[in-house]
Order: C-alpha cells, then structure tokens, then sequence
C-alpha cells in the first residue's frame, strides 16, 4: 500500500494537458489571474487523482481495454488520455500505476501515453523478448506507427549492429538469415543497373570535392588553360570549360563539333591510370558518341 501511495503522487504530470479548455474559458482574465486560476485547477485536479484508489488489477486493465466500450485504440492520439480520464478516472488511473513499471525501459525521451495502451491492452503486460532491444534493457516505441518495435536497438554502446552486417541479419532473421543475405546484399549487388547509378553517385560525390577552392582537392591543370585556348585557334571551334556529362567534368567541350578536349599531364601515361581513363573515355563516347581528343602537357 505504501507503494501504491508514492506512485500515486507522480501523476501531475499526465493531467497536465487537462487545462487547456480551462485557459480558453477564462481567456479574458488578465495574465497574472490566469495563472493563479490554472494552478489551483491543476492543483485540484492532482488532487482529486491522487485521493481515487486503485480499484483494478492489471489483468482487469488489459481486460476493459480490449472490451468494445474502453477498447485502447480508442486513446490512441493527441489528448486521448483527457478523454479516458474523464469518461473513467478509475481506469486511467490504473493504467498509469501499472504501467509505471515499464518506464525505466522506455527508449523515448517521453513515457506516452499510446505506449502504456499498447503495454497493457496490445500486450496485456506480457513483453517477451522480442519486444525488447538486443541487450535487453530498453523497449523501443515507435510514436509514428503506434506499435513496440520488435528487435530493435538502443544506444547502449554494443546494442547495435551494422546494418548490412551477417549479425545484424542473424540476429533478425534466426535460422533464416543467409537466404535473406544473400538476397538483399549480395544479389541486389549484384544488379549492374544499380552498380551504374552508385558508380555515378560516387563520381558526383568526388567532382563536388574537387571543384571544392577550399580543399587541397582542386585540380586544374597547370598549363590547361594554355593549351586548350591554343586548341580553339588551331581547329577554330569554341571550347566549353564548364561542361559536365554523366558525372564527369571533362577539361572542355565544343558544341558545335561534338567533341570532348582532355589535357592529359604525364602521369596518365601510367597503365593504372590509363585504364581508367580509358574506361572513362569509353562511357563519354558512349553516351554523346562524340569525338574525343587528347592534348598532351609532357611538360608537367
Ligand atoms: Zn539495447
């Protein structure tokens, strides 16, 4: 009984929302008055909850919130708690001190309201395992979808796994997990479409570092300009400098002509970085079935 009297005190906190009819009423009051009125009403409103015994059980809780006239998915949403405590204090108080139990586990910042109603009318106070997190110390309640998430993670460092790691999909999928690995990491890899479009992501990512004057990371070269107004005079065309195309940024490109300038330095005369131009090369042609010229700097 002792107890049950402690609990009994913490519960100014959920009538708190109780009040706001209260301040509409007396709106034209001055402020300080308001103030003053609000408080008792509050005061008066604990009070009057705190004075109610506790007249239900646990297992009577989770009987009268899956009945048809208490149902608990009635007092999902904002202020519902105002509409049970009104229709039946007896109840709401009772599902406060049952429920208090689980607010030690509880992950969110906020005990809802919803998630007592799932713990005692969903779940009839009878959480295993599976509604708790992978250390076991936390229940995680999603406020979006109104539901516990079942093998969730807390923030206790060694809770949580990667998500593309086997652990993480032995420890969601039990004996299955190796079918459901190879489906959703291996073979979605394996997907050349979406190989294409996380190469393509990757080269965006590098351009926007590159063009980037505040990093070391930007590069032009050293005699590009040079060379590439030398270019325009010899084959009389207009070279673009600020021409981008499936993520690359090649050196220059004409319009009119249809073709791509790169001013190759030295060092892509070596055969790891050949490759790759060339691989680079293949995929702009590819895709503007242009022409492609290189302009060699051997000086840098
Ligand atoms: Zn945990």
């Amino acid at each position: 009984m002792n107890n049950q009297q402690s609990q009994s005190n913490n519960y100014t906190k959920n009538c708190k929302s109780t009040n706001k009819d209260f301040i509409f009423k007396i709106k034209s009051k001055s402020r300080k008055n308001v103030k003053e009125v609000v408080e008792k009403f509050y005061k008066k409103q604990t009070e009057h909850l705190n004075s109610l015994p506790i007249i239900y059980s646990k297992e009577e809780v989770s009987q009268i919130l899956n009945d048809k006239k208490h149902n608990y998915i009635k007092y999902f949403g904002k202020a519902k708690n105002r509409t049970m405590l009104k229709q039946n204090p007896y109840l709401y108080k009772a599902l406060l001190f049952h429920t208090d139990f689980y607010k030690n586990n509880c992950r969110n910042k906020n005990f809802y309201f919803t998630f007592r109603l799932l713990i005692a009318g969903k779940y009839n106070f009878n959480l295993t395992r599976e509604q708790y997190c992978r250390c076991g110390k936390h229940i995680m309640f999603d406020p979006v979808l109104k539901e516990i998430r079942k093998k969730s993670y807390c923030k206790t460092p060694g809770c949580t796994l990667s998500a593309n790691s086997q652990n993480h999909f032995k420890y969601l999928y039990g004996e299955n997990w190796e079918k459901k690995y190879y489906e959703e990491r291996i073979l979605r890899n394996m997907d050349p479409e979406r190989k294409k479009r996380r190469q393509l992501g990757g080269r965006i990512a590098y351009q926007k570092r590159m063009s980037r004057s505040d990093t070391k990371f930007h590069c032009i070269g050293k005699r590009e300009k040079e060379l590439l107004d030398k270019q325009e005079q010899i084959d009389n065309c207009v070279i673009d400098r600020f021409f981008t195309v499936i993520g690359y940024y090649p050196d220059g490109y004409c319009h009119k002509t249809n073709t791509i300038y790169e001013v190759y330095e030295k060092h892509h005369k070596r055969d790891s970085t050949k490759e790759r131009d060339l691989i680079r090369q293949n995929q702009i042609q590819n895709h503007l079935k242009c022409d492609f010229k290189i302009i060699w700097d051997d000086e840098n």
